[in-house]
């Protein structure tokens, strides 16, 4: 039986190790891809912890930024040709017939199937892929593109269901490998941009990256400053802090009719203060990954050069210093492991 490597994870709670497993095989309707280099998402780090409320079956392969090329075809594939260049996101594939499918929310399906957490993903030598779900990509290297496949598109649809037009103040909190995303997207549609970390390097990469101001989440005037120089409050805010305390810190900088998109998931709460969100008339939203359009859309920023992924990359057998870096919050931008 032909064998590749993986980062597998096998206890929850355990960095993933490098092992030898069964190379997958295509069934009809999918792709067999070899990765060329695959993004590292704080959300694979949630799966390997398993923090969240759902979690993966173990043993799993991590991994939903993956970009390689078509090595096979399984039947009935059309659409696809070998030596194709795709990507594999966090939507691997919906069922294409439920109300959400057909309504244009394809990532409400209940019947989704999630890379790198319901299927193997991407932190391997090859992966499979669904083949109406591939992304087709535009011109660039496989470093430079897979940290669009989720932190690109997560960003780019958080701030369009943030409700914000351009000419607009719009607070990224976070900046981190979406975050830092964000800054750029929010730039290349039109709207100033305040950037808000806990992190000094990352409030510095954000004003590299275009960000009209930033500030440091921990500092005792923040609010009051953002507010000052918004001229009453962003008009939408997009969370991607793993910190419950930043959800609630984005309730407070919205000015009133403001939209606060949620996007990070760290385990837990945050308080709601039912008197500001009536009086203000705030709207507090939930904002998950993207469609296939919302992807295309967001390639296309990054095939046109408006936005660009700080990357590092890193040889695969390195995962585990690499999950650990991003824990300890070391990582300015993306690190995109390769095979
Ligand atoms: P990351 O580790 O690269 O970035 C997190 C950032 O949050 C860091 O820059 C850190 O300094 C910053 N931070 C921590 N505490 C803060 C605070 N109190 N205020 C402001 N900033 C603070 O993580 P990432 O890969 O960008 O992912 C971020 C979150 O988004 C994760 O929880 C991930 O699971 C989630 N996520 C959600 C979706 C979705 O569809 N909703 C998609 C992808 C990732
Ligand atoms: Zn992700
Ligand atoms: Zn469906």
């Amino acid at each position: 039986m032909p064998m590749m490597r993986a980062a597998v994870v096998s206890v929850f709670g355990d960095d993933p190790v490098v092992q030898l497993v069964t190379k997958p095989v295509p069934g009809p309707g999918q792709l067999l891809v070899q990765v060329e280099a695959c993004g590292l998402c704080h959300t694979d780090l949630h799966a390997a912890a398993g923090d969240w409320p759902v979690k993966p079956q173990l043993p799993f392969i991590p991994g939903h930024e993956a970009i390689g090329v078509v090595a096979e075809l399984g039947e009935g594939v059309t659409g696809h040709n070998v030596g194709d260049r795709v990507g594999v996101a966090w939507l691997h594939s919906a069922c294409g017939a439920c109300e959400y499918c057909v309504g244009g929310w394809e990532t409400l399906c209940m019947s989704q199937k999630n890379t790198g957490y319901g299927v193997p993903g991407g932190l391997a030598e090859y992966m499979l892929a669904d083949a109406k779900f591939a992304a087709r990509l535009p011109e660039g290297s496989a470093i430079d593109l897979a940290s669009v496949l989720c932190a690109g598109v997560t960003t780019y649809k958080g701030l369009l269901e943030a409700d914000v037009r351009p000419g607009q103040w719009v607070a990224v909190l976070g900046i981190g490998g979406l975050g830092h995303m964000a800054v750029q997207y929010a730039k290349a549609m039109g709207l100033h941009v305040v950037a808000v970390d806990i992190d000094a390097g990352k409030l510095a990469l954000a004003r590299s990256l275009g960000a009209d101001a930033a500030f440091d989440a921990g500092a005792s005037g923040t609010i009051a400053e953002i507010i000052a120089l918004t001229g009453g409050g962003v008009h939408g805010a997009l969370v991607t802090a793993v910190s419950t305390a930043s959800f609630a810190q984005a309730v407070a900088l919205v000015r009133r009719k403001g939209t606060v998109s949620l996007v990070g998931l760290p385990p837990g709460d945050f308080p709601t203060p039912i008197f500001e969100v009536v009086l203000k008339r705030i709207t507090i939203r939930g904002s998950i990954v993207g469609t296939r359009n919302d992807l295309a859309e967001a390639l296309a920023f990054a095939g046109e050069g408006q936005v660009k992924a700080i990357v590092e990359s890193r040889p695969l057998a390195d995962v585990a210093a690499a999950f650990a870096d991003l824990r300890a919050g070391r990582v300015n931008g993306r690190l995109v492991l390769v095979p």
